[in-house]
């Protein structure tokens, strides 16, 4: 099987490096060995032997040695109370071979004197090697199965740490929502992946690529990049604006990548609702196509030309009829009533228009609710709320290998805040109670 960890096989230093890091990581995971020399006592142990780097096994193979699990589990306990089969397939062992002879002496005793137990609890191990059919197939072999004392079950659960993924956090410096990111690593953690924060200026000043482009900080390989910063341009200087273009560079799970960031800006927003746009994008699939259509509110370029000026000519009447949006994440950027007349007679005609959105002001019903938040008085106001889903996808090359809605959030505001989140003081968290 071929590997694909050839190009670290090749490089002596981040090998021994790699090997460093996996050894501590072994040994604080608890992937441990009593020593030869001291086998009955836990004074000094030392990391049970593991391979550096996880080894190939075709997933088919895999799939069949698990599907076919059960089975032989199903077969030894068939065996274990077939006592005329038993008897009889190791008649001829228990002649030349004393310790099976005595193992079957205790089977014959009990079984006379009628057997005790009356619950059974098998713990096998079905062992597999793989091999090529003659078409070159992969196929499974069973090598055997232990009925006794099968071990490193153990051990084995704790290894895949010490193969896995390094994810990255992008953080910022001063950030009041750091507990919701906690929540996150804790989660990770709790899987068995490690997750480091870092800044972009920790990227820009100790992050580098091999020549695979695989992503390296602090000399450690990151699997994934998962950003907490860099969705304003307040959060850029010129060396972070270089971070995030090497960890772009990198081969590294980006969460999100570039390409995906740009795909969420309110300007596709926008054109993702013009006739026929999602028809081209998600070809064959109308239903899809008229689930996400019957979402859309009413959105309207401003670029330049007869359909732009028209826009504005109906925000303009009726102001309170529309929100203006420029291209920009985060809250408290929209602009509402008379800011967004002052600003569009501002940019009517010049070519900066382009840079904003038209969307139609939605008017949810207010209901009463009471927005508690740390010294404010308690007390029934007019509000509305905002109910987020979550949705999670792994894409590989061309295929989606996996595509689910992950949860939701709702937040609530009072009715006088046009625009604003939690971290802004302005909405709360919330819960749906469905009616
Ligand atoms: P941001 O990327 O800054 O979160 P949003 O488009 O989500 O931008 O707008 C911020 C807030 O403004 C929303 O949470 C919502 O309260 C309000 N808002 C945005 N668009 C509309 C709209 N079309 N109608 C009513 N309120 C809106
Ligand atoms: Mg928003």
């Amino acid at each position: 099987m071929a590997s694909s960890w050839g190009s670290f096989l090749q490089d002596e230093r981040q090998l021994q490096e790699l090997a460093r890091q996996a050894v501590d990581r072994a040994l604080a995971e608890g992937v441990l060995l009593r020593t030869t020399q001291e086998p009955s006592s836990s004074d000094v142990v030392s990391y049970a032997p593991f391979t550096l780097f996880p080894s190939l096994v075709p997933s088919a193979l895999l799939e069949q040695a698990y599907a076919v699990q059960m089975d032989f589990n199903l077969l030894v306990d068939a065996v274990s109370q077939n006592a005329a089969f038993l008897e009889q397939t190791l008649s001829s062992t228990i002649k030349r071979d004393t310790f099976t002879a005595r193992l079957f002496d205790i089977y014959k005793q009990v079984l006379k004197e009628g057997i005790a137990q009356t619950v059974f609890l098998g713990l096998n191990r079905s062992d597999y090697m793989f091999q090529r059919n003659a078409d070159g197939s992969p196929a499974l072999k069973q090598i055997e199965i232990n009925t006794v004392s099968a071990s490193f079950g153990g051990l084995a659960s704790r290894t895949p740490a010490v193969h896995r993924a390094l994810v990255l956090l992008i953080a910022q410096e001063k950030e009041r929502n750091v507990f919701d990111q906690r929540a996150i690593e804790n989660e990770l953690l709790a899987r068995n992946i490690r997750v480091i924060r870092r800044r972009f200026e920790d990227v820009s000043e100790k992050g580098s690529l091999d020549q695979d482009r695989k992503l390296f900080l602090d000399g450690q390989e990151i699997a994934v990049v998962y950003f907490r910063d860099g969705y304003m341009p307040s959060q850029y200087n010129q060396q972070n604006w270089e971070a995030r273009l090497l960890l772009e560079r990198s081969c590294s799970v980006k969460c999100p990548d570039i390409a995906t960031q740009l795909a969420g800006t309110k300007k596709v927003q926008q054109e993702l609702s013009r006739v026929g746009v999602l028809e081209v994008l998600l070809p064959d699939q109308p239903e899809a196509v008229a689930r996400l259509r019957a979402t859309f509110a009413g959105l309207y370029s401003l670029d330049l030309g007869e359909e732009g000026d028209q826009a504005i000519a109906e925000a303009l009447a009726a102001p309170n009829r529309f929100v203006l949006k420029p291209q920009r994440e985060g809250g408290g950027n929209n602009l509402y009533g008379e800011e967004m007349v002052q600003t569009l007679e501002r940019l009517k005609d010049s070519e900066e228009r382009a840079s904003y959105i038209l969307m139609e002001k939605i008017e949810p019903e207010p209901f009463g609710n009471c927005l508690l938040r740390p010294g404010c008085p308690v007390r029934v106001v007019q509000c509305i709320s905002e109910l987020g889903i979550f949705g999670v996808y792994v894409r590989q090359g061309k295929t989606l290998v996996m595509n689910k809605h992950v949860g939701h959030l709702l937040r609530t505001k009072a009715t006088e805040h046009a625009d604003g989140g939690v971290v802004a003081g302005v909405a709360v968290l919330d819960n749906p109670y469905p009616v």
